[in-house]
């Protein structure tokens, strides 16, 4: 049993819960993040019903907009886990409104690690880190030399803070001589934990509450949050893991596949998924008027191969197949009367 201590930033998230879940199973103490009391005991309650050892957590109060309480949170951890940054379901037409929680925030975080003595920093960074803004480009295959290009204009305000921020973790780390591996899932869905759903169970949400009868034709990369966790507690104890950008997806689904998969799934949803592809024509109309249409352009019928291959070989990690990772989604929403 390991009696070190992780800082976890933003445990109140969906993918830090369950990050939570795996260092508390490996036998780590873990030192959470929140912005809210309210939240802390929202955790906590999650963590204890999950049947986590919550005696071994601890939860702190910390924003990533200010100084207060990152030096605090940092001291006596041997690892940082940091997955906080906004993650908004609407993205906001300023490009740059996510850039100072999401880059001066983490420049909090790696600052204050580097003077507490950390080992290392995880950071969960993501592919619109990794694929966006090379419209031009001719191959579809990428990995993680690959970088977003945020001079694009066609980049929104999320993928901007991703890339800009993860960015100036690198540079921070580097400067700091501090190790840090980075993580870039692409789609995450998995199994909720609690009714605070997050971005991108709302998807699945909407799709199972008949929402979405016509989609666009884009595809994405999905992967199990169950897969991601194991990757960050992965990524922070191998040898060879710092200096690393790991890209996991398990494989690329479009809309109307997810649709399908749920059905798969659970055969009462069949009138209530996306039945219909829009056609590219139509989005490139609505293009002009909203900025959120104007995000999905560039994916249009582009599918992109991610490779995942260094967290396969170098972190062990076998993914589950994107259907799981669905039909887990769909499941939880129902047993958390999400959806009925
Ligand atoms: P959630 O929205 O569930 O979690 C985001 C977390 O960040 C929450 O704990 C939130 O706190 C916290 N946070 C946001 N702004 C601040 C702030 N100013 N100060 C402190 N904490 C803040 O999203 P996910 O769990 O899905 O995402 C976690 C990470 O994974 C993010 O970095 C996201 O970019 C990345 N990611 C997610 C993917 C996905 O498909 N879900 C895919 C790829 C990457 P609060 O609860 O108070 O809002």
């Amino acid at each position: 049993m390991t009696t070190d201590t992780i800082l976890l930033t933003g445990i109140s998230g969906f993918i830090a819960k369950h990050v939570a879940l795996e260092l508390l199973g490996a036998g780590y103490r873990v030192r959470g993040t929140v912005r809210t009391p309210e939240k802390a005991a929202e955790v906590q309650a999650t963590l204890a019903g999950q049947g986590a050892p919550v005696d071994r957590l601890d939860i702190v109060e910390a924003d990533l907009l200010a100084e207060a309480g990152w030096d605090s949170a940092c001291q006596g951890c041997r690892f940082v886990v940091h997955t906080a940054s906004p993650f908004p379901m609407v993205q906001p037409r300023d490009r740059f409104a996510l850039v100072p929680a999401a880059r001066q925030g983490t420049l909090r975080v790696i600052g204050a690690a580097r003077k507490a003595g950390v080992e290392r920093v995880v950071m969960t960074s993501s592919i619109v880190a990794i694929y966006q803004g090379h419209e031009g480009r001719a191959d579809s295959r990428y990995t993680e030399a690959d970088w977003t290009n945020t001079d694009s204009a066609s980049v929104g305000a999320y993928a901007v803070s991703k890339t800009v921020a993860e960015k100036a973790a690198w540079e921070a780390a580097r400067d700091a001589g501090l190790e840090l591996a980075v993580i870039n899932p692409a789609f995450v869905l998995g199994p909720l934990l609690d009714a605070d759903i997050g971005t991108s169970a709302t998807l699945v949400a909407m799709m199972m509450r008949g929402r979405l009868p016509i989609v666009p034709n884009v595809s994405f990369g999905i992967v199990d949050v169950r897969d991601v966790a194991r990757a960050h507690l992965a990524a922070m104890v191998t040898e060879g893991a710092a200096g690393h950008r790991f890209i996991l997806s398990a494989g690329t689904r479009s809309l109307m596949e997810i649709g399908r998969h749920l059905v798969d799934a659970d055969p009462s949803l069949r009138r209530r998924v996306p039945r219909f592809v829009l056609p590219d024509i139509a989005v490139r109309a609505a293009a002009r008027v909203s900025a959120q249409a104007k995000l999905v352009v560039p994916e249009l019928g582009r599918a992109k191969e991610m490779v995942s291959d260094p967290a396969r070989d170098s972190l062990a990690i076998v993914f589950r197949p994107p259907e799981e990772a669905i039909a887990a989604t769909a499941r939880s929403l129902r047993a958390l009367g999400i959806v009925r």
